[in-house]
């Protein structure tokens, strides 16, 4: 069932509740992927009606971001959600989601400072704008997330407690390709040549994370490990950062808490991120 205007995505939601479905959610901008369809697979485990969006949303790209040519394929999406026994999928215009006269953000705070936050002005804003208004129209208990996009998912979460909302938010691993790159529906663009430079983002979380379990505490020398491999094989670079994973703050002494390796690059056009929390293997 495809949905198109707010209308009929609350009155499906509501009806499901009304007679005792739990509501599960996943939010995407379609081109989906192995990556979406795992985050759909744990909704289905969690919720007994599940509900996909698919909107390219216009207000978290930036001017010179790549919204006009974001890969849209909403009858090949239609496709590979249908074995999956998805309830609904909510596919919507623009001027559904964001009325005449809208204007109303929701407001992101130190969480949107680092990271993408400084790069891409406005662009967490414009998520978590558009979530609540996702969140509203379709009242889930539980919805999952990718932490392929780690610090949108920190973001969400935050929101989530600020502002009281019921909602169980799950952080799904991230999904990649079996040589190690993360799925994206932006691998799209790449060209065979770049496809197999950007294995430099994997390569660069795994020296890190090497160097992490070997004993090294020292924020910018892991950074730097993880640098070197970007640097041979991308580009350009946005950041190459190891933040707290929980503040996504700047360490300033010996790591004592998770570090999250964060990554942002370009092949040719391309933007990239890719992240990992380094976890202490078992003594
Ligand atoms: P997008 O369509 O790129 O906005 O992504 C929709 C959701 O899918 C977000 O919660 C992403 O974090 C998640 N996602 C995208 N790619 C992956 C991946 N490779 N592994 C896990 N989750 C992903």
């Amino acid at each position: 069932m495809i949905l198109r205007t707010p209308g009929e995505l609350r009155k499906t939601c509501d009806d499901a509740r009304a007679s005792g479905k739990r509501v599960g959610f996943v939010p995407t901008m379609g081109a989906l992927h192995e990556g979406h369809l795992a985050l759909v697979r744990e909704a289905k485990a969690r919720a007994d009606f599940v509900v996909v969006s698919i909107f390219v949303n216009p207000t978290q790209f930036g001017p010179n971001e790549d919204f006009a040519r974001y890969p849209r394929d909403l009858h090949g999406d239609a496709a590979k959600l249908a074995p999956l026994g998805v309830a609904a999928v909510f596919a919507p215009e623009r001027d559904a989601m964001y009325v005449a006269n809208e204007e109303t953000r929701v407001r992101v705070g130190a969480l949107a400072e680092t990271l993408c936050g400084p790069l891409r002005p406005g662009h967490f804003e414009g998520v978590a704008t558009v979530v609540a208004k996702l969140f509203a129209l379709v009242g889930p208990s539980v919805a999952v997330f990718g932490r392929k996009d780690y610090q949108q998912l920190a973001i969400v979460k935050r929101m989530v407690l600020d502002l009281f909302l019921p909602i169980e938010v799950i952080g799904h691993p991230i999904v990649r390709e079996p040589d190690g790159l993360a799925m994206s529906s932006r691998n799209a663009y790449l060209s065979a040549e770049q496809r197999a430079r950007a294995l430099c983002l994997s390569r660069a979380l795994g020296a890190a994370g090497a160097a992490f379990q070997a004993g090294e505490r020292d924020a910018s020398r892991l950074a730097s490990l993880a640098r070197a491999e970007v640097e041979s094989a991308a580009d350009s670079i946005d950041y190459v950062s190891v933040v707290d994973a929980d503040t996504l703050r700047a360490f300033s002494e010996p790591i004592a808490t998770r570090p999250l390796v964060a990554i942002a690059c370009r092949l040719g056009k391309t933007r990239l991120i890719d992240n990992a929390v380094l976890e202490r293997s078992p003594s």
